[in-house]
């Protein structure tokens, strides 16, 4: 399997440290407010490398951390009136119900900040006790200039940084790249006890231990954002080289954005949709079928008109598996050689850094054999099989019978029942143009209204 790895900028062999298992760690929500659909992009993604190599056969140990103590948390607590914990739990809670909606599998440790802070705290230590940390006033910085591997993950060199930094940003460091690893306090923040006095830990630190702590010292893949390369991940990395000499990660993957009309998505440009709203208006196979269908590292446009696209796209994977049923699927392993062909192909195109859209083209193929009456009943029924287990793969068909069997989404119905309102209006001012309009309208979608005395009903014409 190939990987592009964003510390060589290379495609590269992917060799586990330990056979048959992986180990994945990739950064989790700040807790402040709800995710966006930018974040909902990453979550996705790992979850499809979390899935990909559980279908490989490979023991996976995912973790994601969830940061529930930081200077946003902080500010969101003063705006809505309460303490950092209440808002962290309130939006640690949201995060976990909106991922379960997006058909993302919870990862195997989910550890928060605050539930690690001695090891932290112990941590921090350690790097001072090296050498790699000073503390001025109660703030601890990285002493970056002490390791020669600084700036070895994202290629920035040190002397960049110092070029371009400001003299005014922070009189206290040595050097403007170095960064926080315990931060003194300010009044009425939360603090926790340290050998520095009150404070808290900077979030570079936090990620370092939660992912050691459940994965080891060195492990497979550490993954994120294209934005967390720098400084976060290279920042986590110089603590790891610092206290063992060894990187954090052995592969280094990063999603692209998902852009607003060409500008990243993201609070802070307050051009953002959250998981929780786009869930409302489409389906969470249609969200994710729209980010599959292009690579992971490439930039991504919000379009809705894609996800309509995507929508129908996933639908009709589901229309080719009523159309064979689901209950005439039995347990044996798909045996067609055309079949297995294809599960070959979708490997190859996964097995390629992850190429998802040649892998969705697969599922295509299979869900177009399954729907061709021209096909024999057995080799329709192995395509079937096929689609089922690697759109599965890929986090599609979470709940088929549901699915096949459920009627139209509660906002369709009210919207339809919305037309014959106006179209009864219609009707009353004798307006037969609109109201017949509005019957044909709704038939070319596929609903039939039926005029009787006691009014009008509609339904799904079959
Ligand atoms: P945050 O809560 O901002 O730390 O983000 C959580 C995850 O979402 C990180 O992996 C970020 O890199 C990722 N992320 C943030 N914004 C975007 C975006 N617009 N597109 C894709 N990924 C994003
Ligand atoms: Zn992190």
């Amino acid at each position: 399997m190939l990987l592009y790895n964003t510390k060589t900028r290379k495609k590269e062999e992917f060799i586990p440290l330990e056979e048959g298992k992986l180990k994945l760690y990739a950064c989790g929500p700040t807790v402040y407010n709800y995710f966006h659909i930018g974040n909902a992009r990453a979550f996705l993604f790992f979850d499809v490398v979390r899935r990909y190599f559980e279908y490989l056969g490979y023991e996976v140990s995912y973790v994601q951390n969830i940061t529930d103590i930081d200077d946003k948390i902080i500010e969101q607590a003063i705006a809505e009136n309460t303490d950092f914990k209440t808002i962290a739990d309130k939006y640690s809670e949201a995060f976990l119900e909106d991922t379960d909606a997006l058909g993302i599998k919870r990862p195997h440790f989910q550890p928060r900040a605050t539930e690690v802070m001695p090891q932290i705290i112990a941590l921090i230590h350690d790097l001072q006790q090296k050498g790699f940390a000073y503390e001025v006033e109660g703030d601890v910085y990285f002493d970056t200039a002490a390791l020669p591997e600084y700036g070895s993950l994202s290629g920035k060199q040190i002397e960049d940084q110092k070029a371009g930094a400001r003299v005014a940003e922070n009189i206290q460091k040595k050097h403007p790249a170095d960064f926080t690893l315990w931060k003194k306090s300010k009044p009425g923040e939360p603090v926790w006890d340290s050998p520095w006095g009150e404070g808290r830990p900077g979030w570079h630190t936090e990620c370092v231990v939660m992912s050691q702590h459940h994965l080891g010292q060195s492990f497979d893949i550490h993954g994120g954002g294209i934005d967390l390369v720098f400084p976060h991940h290279e920042n986590e990395n110089a603590q790891a080289l610092a206290l063992s000499g060894k990187p954090l990660a052995r592969y280094w993957m990063h999603n692209g954005f998902l852009n607003m009309e060409g500008e990243k998505m993201s609070k802070s440009l307050d051009n953002f949709i959250t998981a929780r709203d786009i869930l409302k208006q489409y389906d969470a196979e249609a969200i994710r079928f729209f980010f599959l269908s292009k690579h992971y590292r490439s930039p991504i446009d919000f379009n809705r008109e894609l996800i309509i696209e995507s929508d129908k796209a996933v639908d009709n994977f589901y229309k080719a598996l009523a159309g064979i049923g689901m209950d005439s699927l039995d347990e044996n392993p798909v045996s067609s050689p055309e079949i297995l062909a294809h599960e070959e192909s979708f490997q190859d195109s996964m097995n390629d850094d992850f190429n998802t859209a040649k892998a969705i083209a697969t599922l295509f193929e299979l869900a177009n054999i399954t729907r061709s009456a021209n096909n024999e009943l057995p080799l329709r029924q192995d395509a079937a099989k096929m689609l089922l287990k690697l759109g599965r793969t890929l986090g599609f068909f979470k709940d088929p019978e549901k699915r096949l069997t459920e009627e139209i989404p509660d906002l369709s119905k009210a919207l339809v029942e919305m037309m014959l309102n106006y179209r009864n209006d219609a009707r009353e001012r004798k307006d037969w143009a609109l109201a017949d309009k509005i019957r044909n309208d709704l038939l070319a979608l596929g609903i039939e209204i039926k005029d009787s005395p006691e009014g009008s009903t509609w339904n799904m014409r079959k």
